[in-house]
């Protein structure tokens, strides 16, 4: 049983470590069923292998529903509550992270181990000492700053031991159910490649093997000359659209114009991909009477050669329709699939004139 030593562990007694390299995949599948369940109840989380999805699951029966909980009365993060006062961005360990530290590295191999600790890093990133300066709201000088902290955290993170993927990502809004107003961002250091990204960076992969050319370049290219446009803004260096296949209503991309992998390539120009991340916030808070929705930064892994990756933003707005929302659960859940009740060149042409 794992006892929460500094040192690498896999959820396996002394016996069982023994024996797992002689015994089938199957009967260490037994095995380790019968050994979970009274372990996920201590303080750590664990990570579980799902087999029929191909995808590490976190089982973290500790965590509360938000990164911090929000007093009604006082906000932890406001001057005189939880934080010093003297900082423009502050980037803090997660109160009650899914993923931590503690239980050292542990290599995954989804052969064998089928349960492990839940090894990792979640931090939050306040992104103003202002409660109500969001991002559409900030000067250029604090929106350097936010987004030069996504490249700092982002550099350190990547780099830790252990670490397959860092996301970075901004949840807004009661609609999604958070108790946090205060302007802030999470980020997340895992130990596997989250399966939505195993996914596209493995169609992107494909398509450089193939083709000999990035996906993302060849679609913004093709989306730079479409007639029907669904193009919201341009600036020197990115573009924001609203993708051909959107699964959802209002989504938008925002791409580098250069095949860069990573936000650490953009550091001279991350005051302009804050302008145009600014920019589709703006116009969302034109369009909904409720801003909300979550954005997050699609990087490559953190080891490994990804020539063919193209660093990229995405935003899901929650506020999008009312129809989608409600049939959104069950389909999308129960089987994967997508119904967007809205077309994505008319979302673009309103997002494109709401300024
Ligand atoms: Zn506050
Ligand atoms: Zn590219
Ligand atoms: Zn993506």
């Amino acid at each position: 049983m794992y006892t929460g030593e500094s040192d690498y562990s896999i959820h396996y007694s002394p016996f069982r470590q023994d024996v797992r390299h002689v015994l089938s995949a199957r009967l260490i599948w037994l095995l380790v069923v019968e050994a979970t369940e009274k372990d996920v109840d201590g303080a750590m989380s664990r990570l579980r292998w799902n087999p029929q999805l191909g995808e590490w699951v976190i089982v973290s029966p500790m965590r509360n529903d938000g990164p911090f909980q929000e007093r009604k009365d006082r906000c932890p993060f406001c001057p005189g509550g939880e934080t010093e006062d003297d900082w423009d961005v502050l980037t803090l360990k997660d109160k009650f992270p899914v993923l931590s530290p503690e239980s050292g590295v542990v290599p995954l191999n989804e052969n064998v181990v089928m349960d492990a600790p839940g090894y990792g890093f979640c931090k939050i990133i306040l992104l103003s000492k202002d409660h109500q300066e969001q991002v559409e709201s900030m000067g250029d000088t604090q929106l350097e700053r936010v987004f030069m902290e996504y490249l700092e955290v982002f550099k350190e993170l990547d780099s830790a031991a252990g670490i397959s993927y860092v996301v970075e990502f901004e949840n807004r809004g009661a609609a999604l159910g958070m108790n946090l107003e205060h302007p802030h961002a999470q980020a997340y250091a895992l130990p596997f490649i989250p399966p939505r990204l195993a996914r596209e960076l493995e169609q992107s992969k494909n398509f450089w093997e193939r083709d000999e050319t990035c996906l993302v370049c060849k679609m913004l290219e093709n989306e730079l000359k479409s007639l029907e446009s669904r193009i919201i803004t341009e600036t020197e260096h990115f573009v924001s659209l609203v993708p051909f296949s959107a699964r959802l209503p209002y989504e938008v991309h925002i791409y580098p114009r250069d095949h860069v992998p990573s936000l650490l390539e953009l550091e001279d120009r991350v005051l302009e991909l804050g302008q145009i991340i600014r920019d589709t916030i703006l116009r969302y808070s034109k369009v909904f009477d409720e801003v909300s929705y979550t954005m997050v930064l699609h990087t490559r892994p953190s080891f490994g050669e990804h020539p063919y990756w193209h660093f990229h933003v995405e935003f899901y707005p929650t506020r999008g329709s009312r129809v989608q929302m409600k049939h959104l659960a069950g389909l999308e859940i129960g089987t994967g699939i997508y119904t967007n009740d809205t077309i994505p060149e008319e979302t673009a042409r309103e997002l494109r004139e709401a300024v």
